[in-house]
């Protein structure tokens, strides 16, 4: 069987924990108020002035939520969500199986392939 490799790109451990790390929502003060939002928003409204202040950088340099929106952007495409959930069930079952949870039965579609011409 013959693999196709899908990319040359550089990933580094640090980056997937930092991925693995995300808060699930971003602090921001303004006027001496905190105002919690998703990590993903561009902007964050203050509570107090109403102002609209920037939550994201939009320099070159590229931060972990930019690699979440790449996968955001690819999750877009047709049966893509699909694939993802599966993929998101095989991980779930084994950090299940990992906490010492007996693994659950094989899953006969998981591994099975699509034919291609
Ligand atoms: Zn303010």
């Amino acid at each position: 069987m013959k693999l196709e490799q899908n990319s040359e790109a550089e990933i580094t451990e640090g980056l997937l924990e930092a991925i693995r790390s995300l808060p699930l929502q971003r602090v921001v003060e303004h006027c001496g108020s905190r105002v919690a939002v998703s990590p993903f928003e561009l902007y964050a409204d203050c509570s107090q002035c109403g102002m609209r202040v920037k939550v994201r950088s939009f320099s070159a340099d590229a931060e972990v939520e930019d690699v979440f929106d790449a996968v955001f952007e690819w999750m877009n495409q047709p049966g893509a969500q699909d694939l993802a959930r599966r993929r998101q069930e095989m991980i779930r079952e084994d950090d299940a199986a990992i906490d010492g949870d007996p693994p659950l039965s094989n899953d006969p579609r998981s591994g099975r392939g699509i034919e291609l011409d």
